[in-house]
């Protein structure tokens, strides 16, 4: 077969040694790779219960069969492992360049156990593997992390590396590649720095072989020009995420300070608009035809602040969150979270908590909303666990119930909540609580139909959008979770809105026999029934969201979401029909019929 190396690395951290072996191309078929393999291979190479924070707890990179062919937005890698922050499944996506560069080094996965002794920097030129200490690059910011790699391994390394935040294992750190580039939620950065791991550095001689080249490339071609520049797609090259906000907060949708409201008064500052008044260039993944990375640059303090992002997530969670609408300290908020190797959603969480325990009068970080001097202070106290940082790096959940109001936090199974409020868009109500990684949008994303393009009822949910929430529905674009499962599987980004079709001819080169459409979406729905059974084996908690989120009283008073919630019946019924429809028992247990349906080789 094409496309893959068939080599899977293994790196042992404590022993010091690496081995390489042979793809399991069984799972590659059922599972075709990204997300589904990842899947498939944690549920081998995770110990069952193993303590999130123990040696044997892998960090998994897995790469997904069209990186490096030139297929658009294919380019990206996961990173998996049992979370440290909520104890379950989690993985996480990052574009740039590392994944092409691992495959031309001959390797489609990477798994990293164990925990060396020193700082360590793990280095992969082609088939030759070397530890080398780490020791100067403690403490550096992700952005010197690689401008060192550069100059010490080679000048086309391509990096996955923590800074500080990371070192610090900071729950929620990320790992940093390209520079803007974050595999953000989850901890994944924070178990890396446990494990000693400063960086992972790639650099690969070799190609990825396609069969027929000139086929392949008529098909690329015939993939940009039919479905990937076309406008589903190209308002990621032309706006950008930011142009979420003023929909989002029109909706009532948009959590402001603290999700105590809908809708921010300060929204039309940190807009689309705003950031295009500051936008100093593009940039793409490697490969990637939509481009959608945009620079921008300003001033905070007397000193240039420059940089890519904040995505529309950032804005949300950093800004309105926080009740910040001053677009200079909101890029220098993003500008250090990126450098410490911090993940902007939760940190801004768990900044909006800090300040609405302090304005309640619960407790005084001398942090308030809105309030410029102090907010920008915290990321790198944060990241040192200093001051304040030190209780704010408990997360959401632990600083809320420290303070006797666990309903002040706003996370599902530990991980923070994204941008957008389920009072304002109620499909994301039963997507939160069923999603496999905690408190996540990009599994399922009903706020597209409901809140942009309006197709969907923003306050109404029924069964059939029960139905759409787990499968997705092509013919609008709903993204649903096995749509979704299929889609990171073959690792194409979000932001280029594929659909069924469009993956039976991607598939078709890939295993060179034809795929229904079906048969593609029974793969997404294989790869969630795995990642179910996963979190069930390591003992996930009640699927549930934080209950004012859909019980009745917690409806807004005003804003163009006042008096909604799903309410707490409604809710109840909804996640008992979504459990129906999966073919789950009433306690969100996978039917053995389900399972065997699947294919899906594994029990609890
Ligand atoms: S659409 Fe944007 S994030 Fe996605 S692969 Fe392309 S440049 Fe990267």
């Amino acid at each position: 077969m094409d496309f893959y190396k068939g080599n899977v690395l293994r790196i042992d951290l404590s022993a010091g040694t690496t081995a390489v072996e042979p793809l399991n191309m069984d799972w590659a078929e059922q599972y075709i790779g990204g997300k589904g393999l990842l899947l498939r291979y944690m549920w081998q190479e995770v110990p069952a219960k193993v303590d999130p924070w123990a040696p044997e707890n892998p960090i998994i990179l897995m790469t997904g069969p069209f990186a490096g062919t030139g297929v658009t937005t294919a380019s990206r890698l996961v990173v998996g492992c049992k979370s440290p922050t909520t104890g379950i499944y989690t993985d996480s996506y990052v574009g740039g360049s590392f994944a092409p560069e691992l495959k031309f080094a001959g390797y489609d996965a990477v798994v990293i156990t164990g925990k060396a002794a020193e700082p360590t920097v793990v280095v992969i030129k082609d088939d030759v593997v070397e530890f080398r200490p780490a020791d100067k690059y403690v403490g550096m910011q992700t952005s010197a992390v690689e401008e060192a790699m550069r100059k010490d391994v080679d000048p086309g390394a391509k990096t996955l590396s923590i800074g500080p935040a990371g070192e610090a294992k900071i729950p929620w750190a990320c790992i940093s590649t390209d520079q803007y580039h974050k595999a953000g939620r989850g901890g994944h950065g924070a178990l890396m720095g446990d494990k000693n791991l400063k960086a992972v550095v790639v650099r690969g001689t070799g190609s990825v072989s396609v069969g027929d080249a000139k086929a392949f490339l008529d098909l690329i071609y015939k993939l940009h020009e039919e479905y990937i520049l076309t406008e589903d797609n190209l308002w990621a090259h032309e706006e950008g995420t930011p142009v979420l906000v003023d929909p989002v907060n029109g909706a009532g949708a948009l959590p402001t300070r603290n999700w105590s409201a809908g809708e921010f008064e300060g929204a039309e500052k940190i807009n689309s608009e705003a950031f295009q008044k500051i936008r100093t260039k593009k940039r793409a993944c490697y490969q990637c035809a939509i481009g959608c990375r945009n620079f921008h640059a300003t001033t905070f303090a007397g000193e240039t602040v420059r940089g890519e992002g904040p995505e529309y997530e950032t804005i949300a969670l950093c800004g309105a969150n926080c009740g910040i609408d001053d677009i200079d300290a909101l890029m220098k908020f993003n500008e250090l979270c990126d450098e410490l190797g911090l993940d902007t959603i939760s940190t801004g969480s768990v900044v909006g908590l800090a300040m609405d325990l302090t304005e309640q009068g619960i407790n005084d970080f001398g942090l308030r909303f809105g309030e410029v001097e102090s907010y920008v202070k915290v990321p790198e106290l944060i990241a040192k666990r200093e001051g304040i940082g030190a209780e704010l790096a408990l997360g959401t959940r632990a600083l809320a119930a420290k303070y006797g109001h666990p309903e002040l936090a706003m996370e599902v199974k530990g991980l923070e909540l994204p941008g957008y409020d389920p009072r304002g868009s109620f499909g994301m109500s039963v997507g939160y609580a069923t999603s496999d990684r905690g408190g996540c949008h990009m599994r399922t994303y009903p706020t597209g139909d409901e809140v942009v393009a309006g197709t969907s009822p923003a306050n109404e949910i029924d069964a059939a959008k029960i139905e759409q929430i787990v499968v997705g529905d092509s013919s609008k674009g709903f993204i649903g979770q096995n749509m979704s499962s299929i889609k990171f599987s073959a690792i194409l980004c979000d932001f280029w809105a594929v659909t069924p079709e469009q993956l039976v001819i991607l598939f078709k080169e890939l295993w060179g026999h034809d795929f229904t459409e079906d048969e593609v979406l029974k793969i997404g729905e294989r790869v969630w029934n795995l990642g179910r059974l996963f979190n069930l084996r390591e003992g996930v908690e009640k699927d549930d969201l934080p209950k004012k989120l859909y019980a009745e009283s917690g409806a807004f008073a005003e804003g163009p979401s006042a008096g909604q919630a799903v309410g707490e019946d409604k809710f109840n019924a909804m996640m008992a029909e979504y459990y129906t429809q999966r073919g789950w028992d009433a306690s969100g247990v996978p039917s053995e019929a389900k399972l065997t349906e699947l294919g899906i080789d594994v029990r609890l």
